[in-house]
């Protein structure tokens, strides 16, 4: 998906050029020239879906996933192109559970005590209109979860997109309000402006009309958002180790590790980001791998060229490389391959930069450890305590006991690829708001509410 850099521009160019056009015939579609308008519009938006039912919500958050169902390819291809990060076919498939893995009001279910001393309800309430700020990696996928459970919830949703992806989470905003009205719900429950900057997302963070922030992005944004003083879910980043110990079924954790760390270009915050091998399989798994369309980089000359492009001089990550396919950033060091190669593999230190930090590309770092205890003792420090995702590929119960207990990862997945967390191939519903830092986890309708106790004294217990 490397198109030219002028063809990139021209496609986005007419996609803002279509928005902008059709913003200003119809008020309704969410899309504003300031924050501020934004802001009012979903607050307005929200009272009057507060005094709608929970059948209402259900009908919303249905009608919008139909609607977009329409739009899978649109804006898959939108996401790819305006980013230049990813792989249009993976795309697809992460909007597509987005639209029908995320879960709508059949979340909040109510809870009950009943006793002598009556009968008391917990409830979920909205908290009003919620800022989500979304990154350029899942820029239609985060406003698609973020809508339909937030709307559930019974919130209105101003969102703030990233900057270099905001045609693509525009276009999301635009087809969801077309989906809401056409349901009966009220214009302008999610709103976005024509161009985010950083300062429209201060305005966002900080006026007295949001009651609740949620940010899914890296280290700075998250937080940005626990500084705001407002309740704030922060969804961060994340550097997922996977661990193979002697008892796993190789051949199966070779492929799965392959097809999950070149999901999307490794974009996912969940995809595997270093491999920690037993030394006695490492040989064998490295084989499968290649089987499956990993390319091993053994020649140290090449790999530390490789590594003076994916970093700049000051050690910040080169952003032409975040997301692009494997042949390419081959070809960026003289190596020629077939398209079909998904993965770089490496053997690698333990300190290597490719191994500790979040690469979100397809390079992918193999650590040996003379066993598996090692290996849990090592997979913890590379997570870093960032609370996020690790995968395990093992056959011995308590390897992945211990691992699961003592890595504390919010995502935690066995013997598959790192995608099956987040419900693709895995059991559970989808989300691409993952809040580790602030513990919601895998978030939906539930975690966009108040927690309320609503109390009847001395009656209705029927016991
Ligand atoms: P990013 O942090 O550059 O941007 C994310 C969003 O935050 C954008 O909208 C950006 O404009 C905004 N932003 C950034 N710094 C800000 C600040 N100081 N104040 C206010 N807003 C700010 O991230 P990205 O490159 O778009 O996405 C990749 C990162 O996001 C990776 O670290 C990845 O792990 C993480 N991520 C996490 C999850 C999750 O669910 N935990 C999901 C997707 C991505």
């Amino acid at each position: 998906m490397n198109l030219e850099q002028n063809q990139i521009a021209l496609i986005t160019k007419m996609v803002a050029e279509k928005l902008m056009s059709e913003t200003s015939e119809t008020a309704c579609d969410g899309i504003f020239d300031n924050m501020e308008d934004a802001i009012q519009a979903a607050y307005k938006a929200q009272k009057e879906l507060f005094n709608m039912s929970l059948e209402s919500r259900k009908k919303i958050t249905n009608a919008i996933k139909a609607e977009l169902l329409l739009h899978v390819e649109e804006l898959s291809k939108l996401g790819a192109e305006e980013t230049g990060m990813g792989r249009y076919e993976d795309k697809v498939i992460k909007n597509t559970v987005a639209i029908e893995k995320t879960p709508s009001v059949e979340d909040l279910m109510a809870g009950v005590f009943t006793g002598d001393d009556g009968l008391t309800l917990l409830e979920y309430s909205p908290f009003g209109v919620i800022g989500a700020i979304s990154p350029s990696t899942n820029p239609s996928e985060t406003v698609i979860c973020n809508s339909i459970g937030m709307i559930a919830a019974g919130n209105a949703v101003v969102f703030a997109p990233h900057p270099g992806a905001y045609n693509t989470s525009n276009l999301a905003v635009k087809y969801i309000n077309k989906a809401i009205v056409s349901a009966g719900g009220p214009k302008n429950l999610v709103t976005a402006i024509k161009k985010p900057s950083m300062e429209s997302v201060d305005t966002m963070m900080h006026h007295p009309l949001v009651n609740m922030l949620c940010a899914t992005g890296g280290p700075g944004v998250v937080k940005a958002v626990l500084s705001s003083g407002k309740k704030a879910i922060g969804a961060g980043a994340g550097n997922p180790p996977v661990l193979v110990d002697e008892t796993a079924d190789i051949e199966k954790a070779g492929k799965d590790i392959v097809n999950g760390c070149s999901f999307d270009n490794n974009l996912p915050c969940i995809a595997e980001k270093e491999v920690v091998v037993v030394d006695e399989v490492a040989d064998y798994l490295i084989f499968n791998m290649k089987k499956h369309g990993a390319y091993e980089l053994k020649d140290a000359a090449l790999i530390h060229k490789l590594e003076a492009r994916v970093f700049n001089e000051n050690g910040s990550l080169n952003r032409d490389f975040v997301g692009k396919n494997a042949d390419y950033i081959l070809s960026q060091i003289g190596i020629q391959v077939d398209p079909s190669i998904k993965v770089i593999i490496m053997e690698a230190d333990r300190n290597h930069p490719f191994v500790v930090e979040e690469l979100m590309m397809p390079i992918l770092p193999i650590v040996r450890v003379k066993d598996a205890a090692e290996g849990i003792e090592l997979s913890c420090k590379l997570e870093n305590g960032l609370r996020h995702t690790a995968i395990c590929h093992s056959k011995n119960i308590d390897v992945l006991t211990e691992m699961a207990h003592r890595i504390q990862t919010t995502i935690f997945v066995k013997n598959g690829p790192s995608y099956a967390g987040i419900g693709v191939g895995g059991e559970g519903y989808t989300t691409f708001t993952i809040a580790g830092p602030t513990g919601e986890g895998l978030t939906s309708a539930k975690s966009f509410t108040r927690r309320r106790r609503c109390v009847l004294v001395g009656g209705f217990n029927i016991k």
